[in-house]
């Protein structure tokens, strides 16, 4: 089976005093058990440190972003290496706000993944499409593309997880039905059956992002091919704890 996966994205949110807020309300949550549900949070990279100390154990932590190759003269960037020395076990890579604002193409996604994985960091892979690519009907064709750019980088997927946000859903408070969320990731799971194996596809996340909150997380979370969330706005707040709950 694969275990539930719920992910925070704080994104560029936060201040010292926040942070703690957060923290202290996560630590204080009731939630099921590590062997229900993997619950990752992802502050922005300044307050990695702070949240990794001060968070419960059974929560992990992820940094939203890490540099391409190894570090070195690249100014602003932060390396795969440098999460690693930090311990920080995870990392979000090709967020939309990424690939569309930063421009990051998917070839560029698809080495980043690989790159991360290398050198030891599990990874929350996202990808989906524009409101334009969805009514075009090319959602499919779309979401196949950024697979397959991550797909002909790396041969393991055990520390993958891949994170299906379509972009007219995010921060829109415009959820995808259970319906629309369920047949994209039917559709991309036989996708890794028939272009990596079935094993894989088996085994594989896939979560689903995207104006995910406490009153909606329950019917979503119940379709069979939804293996979690990636959770923006909700999870600056206490109700992130309910979402976190769905997973049972
Ligand atoms: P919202 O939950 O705020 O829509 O954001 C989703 C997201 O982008 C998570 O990575």
């Amino acid at each position: 089976g694969r275990k539930f996966f719920v992910g925070g994205n704080w994104k560029c949110n936060g201040t010292t005093e926040e942070v703690n807020k957060i923290v202290s309300t996560l630590n204080a949550g009731e939630v099921p058990s590590q062997d229900v549900v993997e619950v990752v949070v992802s502050p922005p990279f300044v307050f990695l440190p702070l949240v990794k100390t001060s968070l419960r154990p059974d929560f992990h932590v992820a940094a939203q972003n890490c540099w391409v190759k190894k570090g070195g003269a690249f100014t602003g960037e932060v390396s795969a290496e440098m999460l690693v020395n930090l311990s920080i076990p995870w990392v979000i890579i090709g967020h939309s706000e990424r690939r569309l604002i930063l421009k990051e193409s998917n070839e560029f996604v698809g080495d980043k993944v690989a790159y991360a994985l290398a050198q030891g960091l599990k990874v929350i892979a996202c990808i989906g499409e524009t409101l334009e690519q969805r009514e075009a009907g090319s959602t499919m064709a779309v979401v196949a593309e950024q697979t397959k750019a991550i797909a002909a980088k790396i041969s393991n997927w055990t520390d993958v997880v891949l994170a299906y946000e379509p972009v007219w859903a995010i921060g829109t408070g415009k959820v995808a039905t259970p319906a629309q969320a369920q047949e994209v990731h039917f559709e991309l799971r036989k996708w890794l059956q028939e272009n990596v194996s079935p094993e894989v596809a088996a085994s594989t996340r896939i979560i689903y992002g995207g104006s995910v909150t406490a009153a909606n997380c329950k019917e979503l979370a119940v379709q069979p091919d939804v293996d979690g969330f990636l959770v923006g706005g909700a999870s600056l707040k206490p109700e992130f704890i309910d979402i976190i709950k769905s997973a049972e």
